[in-house]
């Protein structure tokens, strides 16, 4: 009898910055500057390569994973603080990366969000994407105003996935709209289903997906995570540890979502879930 053929290879890492440097916070989603250097530093000394979204794409598409120090690198929520601080030194080391925008807040302060500052944090705009996009970084959806989109109806999760759709292929062209990264990681075989008829062709979720296009696996870079290189491209047990970690803090943001809710409720803005963001 033949032996079993072997199970398909993993498809490479995928890691999800949020801000890198800029005002202290009272959450977890912060990186120092520092942290995110020495995380980029050991990584191209170890010979990790960023991929563009479209090599990665070819390589969950194929099952192929050509090199184990492969890696695809993604901040979410767009902050201006990233042109500042976290690429001039991807452009420094040759590292490419995909920034997920919330497309109605492009420009605009972080008003979306649950306040974690002292102020309010500025997002990119165009200008600084259309620069940064022309040194060979690569912009994709966060949704239009960062709603949980299992929470929403049909219609709402639709409205949310195209807007922000329809405004990258607007102003960056097709190749900024075809990947979404579902905000919060909050994904279902509903949303997944909505995302495809909206024309993404890529989805980005938390840290458990489940293989398919449309529910990339991702794993977030947490404040703790600030060891010699992120936990997300570690085989070993510190590796799946800091995995499960990551996932219990991806979930409870959740909480976050509630308290967008509430606030959005008794502000009389929307429903009991309005616009539950964070
Ligand atoms: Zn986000």
């Amino acid at each position: 009898m033949p032996p079993p053929p072997p199970p398909p290879p993993p498809p490479p890492a995928v890691l999800c910055y949020h801000r890198v440097g800029g005002p202290l916070e009272l959450g977890v989603t912060r990186v120092p500057t520092a942290v995110f250097e020495r995380h980029m530093e050991a990584l191209a000394r170890d010979g990790w390569h960023t991929l563009t979204l479209e090599g990665f794409a070819t390589r969950l598409q194929r099952g192929v994973v050509a090199s184990c120090n492969e890696f695809l690198l993604t901040f979410d929520d767009g902050y201006a603080s990233l042109a500042e601080y976290a690429y001039p030194i991807l452009d420094r080391l040759g590292f490419t990366a995909t920034t997920f925008l919330i497309t109605d807040h492009v420009g605009s302060l972080n008003t979306w969000d649950v306040r974690y500052t002292w102020r309010r944090l500025a997002h990119l705009d165009w200008p600084a994407i259309e620069h940064w996009k022309a040194r060979g970084l690569e912009f994709g959806s966060h949704g239009a105003s960062h709603r949980r989109l299992t929470w929403l109806s049909d219609a709402e999760a639709a409205a949310e996935l195209e807007r922000s759709r329809e405004t990258l292929q607007r102003r960056l062209g097709p190749d900024a709209a075809r990947a979404v990264a579902y905000p919060f990681g909050a994904r279902d075989a509903r949303v997944q289903r909505l995302a495809g008829a909206a024309g993404y062709d890529l989805g980005f979720g938390g840290v458990r997906g489940n293989g398919s296009a449309l529910n990339v696996s991702r794993v977030p870079v947490y404040l703790w995570d600030a060891g010699r290189t992120p936990v997300g491209v570690r085989r070993d047990v510190v590796g799946r540890l800091g995995r499960a970690i990551a996932h219990v803090a991806n979930r409870c943001a959740v909480g976050t979502s509630v308290m967008q809710g509430v606030r959005c409720w008794v502000s009389g803005v929307r429903g009991p879930y309005p616009a539950p963001n964070a």
